[in-house]
C-alpha cells in the first residue's frame, strides 16, 4: 500500500491529527495481512461512490480502499546532526511515499510553542532545513562515490554526478529539492536515492475553529506552498479529534450544525491520495463491493495485479462499465443493454471509477 508520514515540530497538533485519523479508521480484522505498528494507522478513503454502488448491488460486504498514515514524532532542529534521535526519524521519513507537514496556525496561550511564538514561516523553515541537510548529506556521499566510479568513464555516473552537483548548493541553502527544476531524465538518474525533499508534500495548516478565514498564519503557509508547488490543507485538528469521537448519526448532525459538508479529515486523506497520483477502480459482485487503489495511468493487467498477482499474470480481458453508466443504468445488465459495457484488452488504461470484472487464466 501507499503511506503518508506526518511530520512537524513538537506541539503543533500532529498526534491530535493522527488520533483523529485512526479513530475514524477501519477494523484491522478486515486486513489480516497488515501488521499495524502503534504509530501507523490505516484509514479508509472516503468515497460516496462506494455507497451508491452498494445501494444497487446490495452485497454482503462493502470494502473501501485505504491510505496509511505514519506519525513521525520528534523531528527537531538538529535532527540531521543526530540530535533528539534525529537519524531514526529521518530514516522513518525515508520509508514514506509522501509527507504531510503539520504547521501550527492557531493561537492558544495554553499550548506552549517550542520557540515561544506562533511562526509558521519559521517552523516550516526549521523542518525543511533538517530535511534539506539530510539530503545534502546523501548528495555529498554520492558525489564522492560517483567520482571514483566516473574515473572509469562510466557515462551514467558522470551524468548523475552532474545532477547531484547542481542540487548541492540548493540544499546547502536549506531549500527543498522540489523547488529545483529537474527534467524527467535527471529525475530518473537520482530516483534511487530516496531524497526526502523530493517526496510529494502537503502542508496541513492546523487552524482554530474560527481560523479558516482572515488568518495571516494561514496566508503565510499558502504563500510558501505556492513558491514550492506544494499543496495546503487547512484543518482544525482539535475539532477533527472531537468529530472522530462521535457516532455516525451524531456526527452528521454536528457537521450540519458547523456548516461542514464532510469532516476535514476527508480532505486530508483525499489530498494524500492526490499527492501520490492515485485513483480508484471498483469490483462489484454479490459477495462484496470493493474499491481498489491504482496509480493514474495503470493498465488493466496492472490493476488486476493489485487484487492478485495471478490475475495480472493470467490476464485475458477486462469487462468494464464506467461508474456513471453503472449508476445510471442501475447495474451491469442495464449498462450492457444500453451498449455501455466494454471488453478491454491488456493495453487498456483504467479510468478513475471504472467498475471492472477481470477474466483470467489460472
Ligand atoms: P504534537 O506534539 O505535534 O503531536 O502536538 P499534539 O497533537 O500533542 O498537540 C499539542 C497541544 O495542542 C495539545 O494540547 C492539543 O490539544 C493542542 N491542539 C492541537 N490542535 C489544536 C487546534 O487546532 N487548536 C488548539 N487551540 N489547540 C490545538
Amino acid at each position: 500500500g501507499f503511506n503518508c508520514g506526518i511530520v512537524g515540530l513538537p506541539n503543533v497538533g500532529k498526534s491530535t491529527l493522527f488520533n483523529a485519523l485512526t479513530k475514524s479508521g477501519i477494523d484491522a480484522e478486515n486486513f489480516p495481512f497488515c501488521t499495524i505498528e502503534p504509530n501507523t494507522g490505516i484509514v479508509p478513503m472516503p468515497d460516496p461512490r462506494l455507497d451508491a454502488l452498494a445501494a444497487i448491488i446490495k452485497p454482503e460486504k462493502v470494502i473501501p480502499t485505504t491510505m496509511e498514515f505514519v506519525d513521525i514524532a520528534g523531528l527537531v532542529a538538529g535532527a540531521s546532526k543526530g540530535e533528539g534521535l534525529g537519524n531514526q526519524f529521518l530514516a522513518n521519513i525515508r520509508e514514506t511515499d509522501a509527507i504531510a507537514h503539520v504547521v501550527r496556525c492557531f493561537e492558544d496561550d495554553n499550548v506552549i510553542h517550542v520557540d515561544n511564538r506562533v511562526d509558521p514561516k519559521g517552523d516550516i523553515e526549521t523542518i525543511n532545513i533538517e530535511l534539506a541537510l539530510a539530503d545534502l548529506d546523501t548528495v555529498e556521499r554520492a558525489i564522492q562515490r560517483l567520482t571514483r566510479v566516473a574515473k572509469g568513464g562510466d557515462k551514467e555516473a558522470i551524468a548523475t554526478r552532474s545532477v547531484l552537483e547542481r542540487m548541492q548548493p540548493h540544499l546547502a541553502e536549506g531549500q527543498p529539492l522540489r523547488s529545483l527544476k529537474l527534467d524527467d531524465n535527471e529525475r530518473q538518474l537520482i530516483k534511487g536515492y530516496g531524497f526526502l525533499t523530493l517526496k510529494p508534500t502537503m502542508y496541513i495548516a492546523n487552524v482554530n475553529e474560527d481560523g479558516f478565514d482572515n488568518n495571516p498564519h494561514l496566508d503565510t503557509v499558502h504563500t510558501i506552498a505556492e513558491e514550492e508547488g506544494a499543496v495546503v490543507v487547512p484543518v482544525c485538528n482539535k475539532l477533527e479529534a472531537e468529530i472522530a469521537e462521535l457516532e455516525d448519526e451524531e456526527r452528521a448532525l454536528f457537521l450540519d450544525e458547523m456548516g461542514m459538508s464532510e469532516p476535514g479529515l476527508d480532505r486530508v486523506i483525499r489530498a494524500g491520495y492526490g499527492l501520490l497520483g492515485l485513483q480508484t477502480y471498483f469490483t462489484a459482485g454479490p459477495k462484496e463491493v470493493r474499491a481498489w487503489t491504482i496509480p493514474i495511468g495503470a493498465t488493466a493487467p496492472q490493476a488486476a495485479g493489485v487484487i492478485h498477482t495471478d490475475f495480472q499474470k493470467g490476464f485475458i480481458r477486462a469487462e468494464v462499465v464506467s461508474y456513471e453508466d453503472f449508476v445510471h443504468y442501475q447495474g451491469e445488465s442495464g449498462a450492457k443493454e444500453a451498449g455501455r459495457w466494454r471488453l478491454e484488452g491488456k493495453d487498456y488504461v483504467v479510468s478513475d471509477g471504472d467498475v471492472v470484472h477481470f477474466r483470467f487464466n489460472v
